[in-house]
């Protein structure tokens, strides 16, 4: 391809829908998957509601914060390849914060290898930090995960997890921002978050 004819396709798809996403319509379900495509490889088709988000941005302020890939899976509920992402592999203890506004979402004792290529979690830090909604695309029924406080989109939730609560929350890196710490500064970064938030301050920003 010359580069005149990449640069003109590029700008198109960059031009073609610069609506945030939220406004945008569920794309139609005119995709069949392959039948060994796994169900946390396909991007999401919900809504989220911005009523109630503790952060919101415009749509600058999302491009400006978050890189083209972060923008495209957190932003537009886009999915990252397997394997091919940052933390489907890390073992370090710490922190995995929400890109879009470092809300501390989960964290690595509930990390574990799920053998799907991406990363893998039996439970969220905290239920209040994390939202779902019902995902009908693609002829399945899926559980979406989003971050409650500002609405990004992480991934998806299946009921076939190790834990006590038999769930597997597969994530996208894209969404999440790691930081190496210990147990114990988990423990207090996200008492932090929950105080500042029970109190209606913005522990966000
Ligand atoms: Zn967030």
């Amino acid at each position: 391809m010359s580069f005149g004819l990449f640069f003109t396709l590029a700008i198109t798809v960059l031009m073609s829908d610069q609506r945030p996403y939220s406004e945008q319509p569920p794309a139609a379900e005119d995709c069949t998957p392959a039948e060994e495509t796994p169900a946390c490889a396909l991007p999401s088709h919900v809504r989220i509601a911005e009523d109630g988000l503790r952060v919101t941005r415009t749509e600058a302020e999302w491009r400006a914060r978050l890189t083209p890939e972060q923008y495209r899976v957190a932003r537009d509920h886009g999915t990252e390849p397997a394997f091919r992402n940052a933390y489907w592999n890390n073992k370090e203890p710490g922190l995995y914060r929400c890109v879009g506004c470092d809300a501390p979402l989960f964290g690595s004792d509930d990390k574990y290898d799920s053998g799907t290529g991406w990363p893998s979690f039996s439970q969220p830090l905290d239920d209040r930090l994390v939202g779902t909604q019902t995902d009908r695309s693609y002829g399945m029924v899926r559980t979406e995960v989003h971050c409650a406080v500002c609405g990004s989109h992480q991934g998806h939730v299946f009921p076939d997890g190790p834990g006590p609560g038999g769930l597997r929350y597969c994530i996208n890196s894209a969404s999440l921002r790691f930081e190496a710490m210990g147990s114990a500064a988990v423990s207090e970064a996200l008492a932090e978050w929950t105080a500042a938030l029970a109190d209606g301050g913005g522990a966000a920003e």
